[in-house]
């Protein structure tokens, strides 16, 4: 599904110089990288304050601390995600409620939210699924017209760019309160290991959980919130400093494998190519097909047997795991979520897919549907 070896290895001599000096310094928190990382992803997503923390999860659980939420309230997010972007809701005994995609974008549709909407509702969190943008000019105008707040889980999107009708671009995850992201070694900015960071440009928002990050402290041992160790390693920042330079780069890589399988297999019996959104770039963190339901486990076992890995994401709606089973959801609540799990198949992406490999997949994938 991915190549990280084959990545390392095209800007090898740079990142083991970048880490041995790090292990030279012996600066492992809080080293200068990290501050100087952060500067960089601030200026790369033209955004004021950025805080690099220990994981995506983290990151989404510090925006929602420092909302400073009351047990109850409501958090409406769609069910056709990561587990992390639920689950720190629950943990700090908020309510999720879920709000179901759009069939084509696989993105919280805007036009449900006013069915969920209630007087506990607090926040909605949009995910940036598979590389593209939600709707977020008509999430930001219900938030604004409900007084909510508005966390990205931009973790699949770092670097999208989204296009309001205004034509004034934004990059994703700086559009509502905060953003968060992951660099996580399969994200398309990844370290070598766990890795997160938050954005945003409110101050009050950026202080408070720089605060939260480090154990709630502002003045040293004087503790005002109860908070959390969250932090990035100077090793994985030194790591991601060099790889942020190539992201842009990574983008048009997948960019172009994801024209080379969209070429070959549009029109073809069985399958739909992923949809573009109208008010976002794509960057192909997956590229997901849309295949026939009943078809689908067939075809995966199909490309496995020719050696050629696929994976679902995601196979069961949030709304209907076990964990969360006492939010009372049943089957049937979120349809085109839970039609989704069957028919969604994720190809292998990545920056170093050579046209081979592609021609290779993409004849299998025709073999299949015409035998
Ligand atoms: C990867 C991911 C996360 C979590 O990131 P970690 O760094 O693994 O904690 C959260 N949300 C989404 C949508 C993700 O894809």
């Amino acid at each position: 599904m991915v190549d990280l070896q084959g990545q390392y290895l095209k800007i090898k001599e740079e990142l083991d110089n970048a880490m041995q000096r790090v292990i030279d310094s012996t600066a492992f928190i809080r080293g200068e990288d990290v501050r100087k990382f952060e500067t960089e992803l601030s200026a790369y997503l033209g955004v004021n304050h950025t805080i690099a923390c220990g994981n995506g999860t983290d990151a989404l659980q510090l925006a929602m601390m420092a909302l400073e939420l009351q047990p109850g309230d409501e958090v409406l997010t769609t069910p056709f995600t990561f587990i992390a972007t639920v689950e720190v809701i629950r943990l700090l005994g908020l309510k999720p409620v879920f709000v179901d995609v759009k069939p084509d974008t696989f993105n919280l549709d805007p036009e449900q939210l006013e069915q969920v909407v209630s007087p506990r509702t607090r926040a909605i969190v949009p995910v940036h699924l598979f590389g593209q943008c939600a709707d977020m000019e008509s999430i930001m105008e219900f938030a604004r017209s409900h007084g909510l707040y508005v966390i990205e889980d931009n973790a699949q999107a770092l670097g999208a760019d989204f296009l309001p009708a205004n034509g004034l671009k934004q990059k994703a995850g700086t559009i509502g309160h905060m953003g968060c992201t992951s660099f996580f070694p399969s994200k398309n900015l990844g370290a070598f290991g766990d890795g997160g960071s938050l954005f945003t440009n409110d101050e009050s928002f950026a202080r408070r959980v720089a605060s939260l990050a480090n154990h709630g402290m502002q003045v040293r041992y004087h503790y005002d919130h109860v908070g959390v160790n969250s932090r990035l390693d100077t090793i994985q920042a030194a790591i991601l400093r060099i790889k942020l330079k190539h992201l842009d780069e990574y983008h048009r890589l997948r960019q172009k494998a994801a024209a080379w399988y969209d070429n070959t297999l549009s029109g073809l019996d069985g399958i739909q190519v992923p949809a573009r959104s109208p008010f976002s770039t794509h960057i192909f963190h997956q590229y997901t097909l849309l295949v026939e339901l009943t078809r689908r486990d067939a075809l995966k076992a199909f490309l496995l047997e020719k050696g050629i890995p696929s994976q679902i994401y995601y196979p069961l709606p949030l709304h209907l795991q076990k964990a969360y089973k006492d939010l009372g959801y049943r089957e049937g609540d979120l349809p085109v979520s839970e039609e989704l799990c069957h028919k969604v198949l994720s190809l292998p992406m990545h920056t170093e897919l050579e046209e081979t490999q592609l021609e290779y997949i993409s004849d299998q994938v025709h073999k299949f549907f015409k035998s």
